[in-house]
């Protein structure tokens, strides 16, 4: 369990009892209602493991109306709920703190409309995100986000923590496509904002309450989201380089060059790639023998961008800025050089806990911070690896450090000194994996005061008695403090 971060002592919350459990039976159907340890279970762990929770109820609904049902039944009992969607959060928002009912999304999925001429998709909250990839593309459109998480994360989870991904650097985070959202809010009121149009600028964009606010506001029940076409042609490069400094003079020749063409450029370093060899049996394309490596992918409707891409490398590994790299435009072998980049957590994860990171850090700091923690915990015995690696194109690190503990000592070791130095540097404590129960007591390192109160007076305002994902985001956000 998190120690710095998540609450320690239980909101004043209603206990579950056999009654709440009977009225949601006969709600939902009595197989929609989980109860009992087994069942439970996996809804009560998060995908590091983390944190566990004590809910003992599992709620699924199938339409906004169950939703709105299930709200306004637990708002007038005062029974405290956790929203989970693909439960593949790393900030431990998912996940019950004590025994929240928590609110399973998986039954809401389906897909209402898509719009093949202005590429607009409606669906339900709880599509995986894979499944929405693979419909719009038989469309010709493709989703504008994409993560290592795909085959479990519902758009609903994405949604609600604006999930960034391996695209942003051309496709910007998901606020920028969602074009609208139906959400209930704590007391069972529906809110549909599902707005399909571009443009709307019909006062406040209500939409933004729920983006990025990892139910605590409200539950989104439904998304509207832009698709861009599929490009036509898709072109990958995988690279060696021997400092950070050529990764930084690449990224400038690749934008200079590639321009919109650039729909990635992601950046390990050599012990993320050692691991993902060794933990899963996936061989890096070029020598595993250079400290840092890119990915780099060129998206167009043109053809000839491999062979530009071709052309620069060439000029660069002349220069001296690269040491190796190997292209690719056939999809089978471009899937396989992704799935090294994606696959970091999971080589890592094999060898013990993982306190993972997630940091805006501008460029020229970018792995300053991860030379820093391994110096700092080179001696400490629990303290495995520490290793770097993420969407270096929009300044975004994940630093993580494998340990064989989790707890309070160590977090209180690690977790002040890189935020720390993370706001120091003007960066921001979470660039796309939100804050939830893990990051409370560091919001402050990235948000002002005065912005932390209207978030408070916002939360008290929407949801007066707090039973929308107590203890997180909001550092004392429960009942019994009940953020007044
Ligand atoms: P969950 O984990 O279930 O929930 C996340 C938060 O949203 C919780 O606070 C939950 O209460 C809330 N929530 C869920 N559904 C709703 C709803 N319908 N209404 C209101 N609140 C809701 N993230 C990135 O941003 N970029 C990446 O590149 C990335 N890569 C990843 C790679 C791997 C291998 C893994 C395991 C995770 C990665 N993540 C990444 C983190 C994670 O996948 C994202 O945060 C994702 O958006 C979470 O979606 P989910 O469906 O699993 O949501």
């Amino acid at each position: 369990r998190w120690c710095s971060g998540p609450a320690k002592v239980r909101g004043k919350y209603a206990r579950v009892t056999d009654a709440d459990v009977h009225h949601f039976r006969s709600l939902l159907g009595e197989s929609n209602v989980l109860t009992g340890r087994q069942n439970v279970g996996p809804y009560n762990v998060d995908y590091l493991k983390h944190v566990s929770g004590e809910s003992g109820l599992v709620l699924k609904p199938k339409t906004t109306k169950d939703v709105s049902e299930i709200l306004k039944y637990c708002n007038g009992r005062n029974i405290a709920v956790c929203p989970q969607a693909g439960n593949t959060g790393m900030s431990g928002g998912s996940v019950a703190m004590f025994d929240e009912v928590v609110l399973s999304t998986q039954r809401m999925n389906s897909i209402i409309n898509f719009d093949p001429v202005s590429g607009v998709l409606v669906c339900q909250a709880g599509c995986v995100l894979e499944s929405l990839m693979n419909h719009v593309e038989s469309h010709g459109y493709m989703m504008p986000l994409d993560l290592g998480s795909k085959g479990s994360c519902q758009i609903g989870g994405n949604v609600s923590t604006n999930a960034g991904g391996i695209r942003v650097i051309r496709y910007g985070t998901l606020q920028g496509c969602v074009l609208g959202l139906e959400a209930v809010t704590a007391d069972g009121t529906i809110l549909d904002c599902v707005n399909t149009m571009r443009k709307d600028n019909t006062g406040y964009h209500l939409k933004h309450l729920f983006i990025g606010s990892e139910g605590t506001l409200g539950v989104i029940t439904k998304v509207a989201i832009l698709c861009p076409r599929l490009p036509k042609h898709v072109n990958i490069a995988f690279i060696g380089l021997d400092s950070y400094d050529k990764v930084l003079q690449l990224f400038s020749i690749a934008r200079a060059e590639f321009g919109e063409t650039l729909s990635s450029f992601e950046l390990m370093d050599n012990v993320t790639v050692t691991c993902v060899e060794k933990n899963l049996q996936l061989q890096c394309p070029i020598a595993n023998t250079y400290q840092f490596y890119v990915l780099i992918e060129l998206a167009s409707s043109r053809p000839n961008v491999g062979q530009h891409m071709e052309n620069v490398l060439e000029k660069a590994l002349d220069d001296s800025v690269i040491a190796d790299a190997t292209t690719s435009d056939q999809t089978s072998n471009i899937n396989k050089i992704w799935k090294i980049r994606e696959s970091g957590i999971d080589a890592l994860l094999k060898l013990g806990y993982v306190y993972t990171f997630d940091l805006s850090i501008p460029l020229k700091q970018f792995y300053e911070i991860v030379e820093l923690t391994r110096e700092k915990l080179k001696d400490v015995a629990d303290c495995k690896i520490v290793s770097g690696f993420g969407h270096i194109g929009d300044s975004n690190l994940h630093l993580n450090i494998v340990t064989s503990r989790c707890d309070e000592e160590l977090t209180q070791l690690i977790e002040p000194f890189v935020y720390g130095w993370t706001s120091k540097c003007g960066g921001s404590v979470s660039a796309e994996h939100g804050i939830g129960s893990a990051k409370t007591h560091y919001l402050k390192y990235t948000k002002s005061v005065q912005a932390i109160d209207l978030m408070r007076r916002l939360k008290n305002t929407m949801d007066p008695k707090c039973i929308l994902n107590p203890y997180k985001v909001i550092p004392t956000a429960t009942a019994d403090v009940a953020v007044r």
